[in-house]
């Protein structure tokens, strides 16, 4: 097998090796079946384990209480911007939005589609540069929910903590490029949903943590694909669910497990992100682009001191066996995304990269 490189994609991404060696075994042969996993029924024995094991070490992982369930959806976070509403969000009634970036962006024009919506803090004045502090956020009279992003793929930041919410409402959480990051108090949302493929597995499989009261009545008549409740009575399997897309999510979290749960993960994504942070800020040829107290250890963004310059790193950087590092398309620059599964050796190499062609540069 060829080696494989550092992969910074911002996602799909990379995914734990462990996991990825597991797969290819379970892909011809799971459990000593004599079928591979892409093969069984989504109804047999087999793979009622695979879900029923994720479930339980989904559970495991956040201390997610009964009065929750788990859902395996499809159509990616993008499907649960109108999901959301959909459910939740009757006419005439108000949701609360926070601005912090492009995926918020497009999450609040889905949701105008089924009630109003109110922007109770946004960046976008300042491109995006910061997360909105305790209290900056003014709410509407009483909002149906409150939806924020916790972590902004695109711009390089994320929320320390829960936004405060009003206790007549509940939080809605897209946490698609952190969940599991950190650790999390499930009970402060009322619904939280992320695309697996950052953080969690392949992508094609969304993960959808619910508070049961909030199954009871849609806010609306809807097709029965799009009900929650539809999936919650169904365990994931009204239809045939991403079922390789469950069985991964279901390694990933195992993994997780062995590895000091979400805090262990938020201990190694700490020290990954610091060892490159470090390197930035001690540096005038790079600019980080986020608020110090706004950055994120998911997706780290920064920009060199000219385009051309920005280019032959990314080009350097690619050389090096660093894949991945373009920053998106609407924001330029670099982004390193060191999800839960990159290795803390990759993030040391990679400082070292980024003061070796400040030297040669700069
Ligand atoms: N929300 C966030 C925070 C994201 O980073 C992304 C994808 N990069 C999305 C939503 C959209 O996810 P999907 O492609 O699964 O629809």
């Amino acid at each position: 097998m060829g080696e494989r490189v550092f992969n910074f994609s911002a996602g799909p991404a990379v995914l734990p090796e462990p996991v990825l060696q597991e797969a290819r075994e379970a892909l011809w042969n799971i459990d000593g079946s004599g079928i591979g996993i892409l093969e069984h029924s989504h109804r047999g024995k087999v793979f009622d384990r695979v879900i029923d094991e994720a479930v339980a070490d989904c559970r495991a992982l956040a201390g997610i209480p009964d009065s929750y369930r788990v859902l395996f959806l499809q159509g990616g976070a993008s499907t649960q911007f109108f999901q959301v509403p959909a459910n939740l969000l009757a006419d005439g009634a108000t949701a609360d939005y926070l601005n912090t970036g492009a995926w918020s962006q497009k999450a609040i024009a889905e949701a105008k589609r089924y009630g109003k919506v109110h922007v109770a803090a946004s960046s976008e004045d300042d491109n995006f540069c910061f997360i909105p502090g305790p209290g900056e956020a003014r709410y509407s009279k009483r909002p149906a929910y409150v939806h924020f992003t916790s972590n902004n793929t695109i711009f390089g930041t994320q929320f320390r903590a829960e936004p405060d919410c009003p206790a007549s409402s509940f939080l809605v959480c897209d946490a698609s490029s952190d969940i599991y990051s950190r650790p999390i108090d499930v009970t402060r949302y009322g619904l939280i949903y992320a695309g697996a493929q950052k953080n969690l597995g392949p992508s094609g499989t969304t993960l959808v943590l619910i508070r049961e009261d909030l199954l009871e009545k849609p806010a609306r008549d809807l097709p029965t694909m799009l009900r929650y409740s539809t999936h919650a009575e169904n365990d994931s399997r009204y239809n045939t669910p991403p079922a390789f897309g469950i069985y991964l999510m279901g390694r990933v979290f195992k993994w997780i497990l062995a590895n000091g749960g979400l805090e262990g993960m938020e201990a190694r994504n700490e020290a990954k992100a610091k060892a490159i942070y470090d390197v930035l800020d001690a540096s005038s040829f790079y600019q980080t682009t986020a608020r110090d107290d706004s950055r994120s250890l998911m997706n780290i963004c920064f920009r060199g001191p000219n385009e051309d310059i920005e280019k032959k790193f990314i080009k350097d950087a690619a050389g090096a066996g660093f894949d991945g590092l373009k920053g998106h398309r609407s924001v330029g620059g670099m982004r390193a995304s060191i999800y839960n599964a990159f290795p803390p050796e990759g993030c040391d190499a990679f400082a070292q990269f980024l003061r070796d062609f400040e030297a040669k540069n700069g």
